[in-house]
């Protein structure tokens, strides 16, 4: 049976409705994807997980190969029963992280934050960036590793994820267009070498995304689709550098995209480290399949949740001193403890305020809640051929909880004229 399959697609955009078959399940396509780096969703349990509605997580190679260790992992079953997941699982292949030790990260530069000594030290060192791969040494115990293309493969075949990703450079913003063009080809020369690992040694099933690099380039982009597209890859992953803005950001994965349609349209897309509301609904729009980000369960680690209000860019921030005495909950129809409880936002800023665990594992599981009610929002308006009024209510500030609610309009008559 086909990797991937398209069950309905949007009349007035790019938008599709997919089902992504893994050996350990299926996914309902588009759907975010939650990071478990180390082995664990931040804050929650993996049946917590599952019933928010995910269906794969993301487990992350650099991490996972430093502490506890890839072979271990392997020894003991594989990352599935390791983490007490059963879903699908997806794993980096630790280029982002290697390389941002090295660049900063994207957030960095848009910051104009140069990586220092100091920083760099706390996420380990990169020793050298050579043709063969990345030498670093590691932010746990200062120990030297490489990282290359065929060791990045080997450790995602011990950790028997259902899906690994492609060695890559992740070619850094503030860089010239030569050098993106270079790095871009050295990551073409590398997506060679994992396949011909992958061909000889993954475990049977694991399935293979190429990595589309580029920069902000539309010459430079097509060619990376292109190429991941013909290259016998099970899907495609666009990374790197989007740009300084999300005008840009929507662009630049156009480029991508555009290519990509005309040359592997039934190639499942995943975007790397998009999460924000709004870009989640664009880059569905656009024709993205899955995506994963750290946003989400960032945020609540911080205080903050996510809300229906785009003026304030789908944020709350319970640690201002307007939140001390509300008695409201989070959000209307959420299912999750918070919100179901009827716990008030004062409470909830009390927990966080006093590091309590409970306010983080409340606060993770009512923002991937809303993440995840998003995802099924634009699922079920791909399905019943809404999508282009959905998007533009959840744009406007529409609670996704109650857009296909049993009570609301347009599930008692599957006519998208309520939504205009
Ligand atoms: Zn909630």
């Amino acid at each position: 049976m086909a990797t991937f399959s398209i069950e309905a697609s949007d009349t007035d955009s790019f938008a599709r409705l997919g089902r992504l078959r893994t050996l350990h399940g299926h996914i309902s396509t588009p759907a975010f994807v939650p990071l478990a780096s180390r082995g664990a969703v931040k804050g929650l349990l993996p049946a917590e997980v599952a019933s928010i509605g995910f269906q794969m997580v993301l487990g992350n190679t650099f991490h996972l190969m430093l502490s506890p260790g890839a072979e271990l992992i392997e020894q003991l079953g594989g990352l599935h029963s390791f983490i007490g997941w059963e879903g699908p699982i997806i794993t980096d292949s630790g280029g982002f992280q290697v390389f941002s030790m090295g660049h900063g990260t994207v957030a960095d530069e848009i910051k104009s934050r140069a990586p220092h000594r100091a920083r760099a030290s706390s996420r380990g060192t990169v020793l050298a960036i050579e043709e063969q791969g990345v030498r670093f040494r590691s932010y746990i115990d200062g120990s030297q590793h490489r990282l290359t293309p065929e060791r990045s493969m080997q450790v995602q075949a011990s950790l028997r994820s259902d899906i690994a990703l492609a060695f890559d450079e992740c070619t850094p913003f503030h860089v010239s267009r030569d050098y993106t063009a270079r790095s871009m080809e050295r990551t073409h020369r590398w997506l060679a070498r994992c396949i011909d690992w992958h061909e000889a040694n993954a475990p049977k099933g694991q399935l293979l995304y190429g990595i589309v690099q580029g920069g902000v380039y539309q010459d430079l982009r097509r060619q990376s689709s292109a190429l991941v597209a013909s290259s016998g890859c099970d899907g495609v992953a666009i990374g790197g550098s989007l740009g300084g803005c999300k005008e840009q950001m929507h662009q630049v994965v156009g480029y991508a995209l555009s290519e990509l349609r005309t040359q592997a349209q039934l190639m499942p897309r995943h975007l790397l480290g998009i999460g924000e509301v709004d870009d989640l609904i664009a880059c569905v729009q656009l024709g993205i399949d899955t995506f994963d980000c750290a946003m989400p369960t960032r945020l609540a680690r911080h205080g903050t949740a996510l809300v229906a209000d785009p003026q304030s860019r789908w944020r709350m921030d319970l640690l201002r001193a307007a939140r001390r005495a509300d008695r409201a909950p989070l959000l209307e129809g959420c299912p999750c403890h918070a919100c179901s409880g009827r716990l008030s936002r004062a409470y909830l800023r009390h927990l966080v305020s006093a590091r309590e665990i409970n306010g983080v594992r409340l606060l993770t599981e009512h923002n991937l809640s809303f993440i995840a009610a998003l995802m099924r929002c634009l699922r079920e308006a791909i399905a019943s051929g809404c999508l282009p009024a959905v998007a533009a209510q959840l744009r406007g500030g529409a609670n996704p909880h109650l857009v296909f609610s049993p009570t609301s309009s347009l599930s008692a008559s599957a006519d998208c004229s309520t939504f205009l």
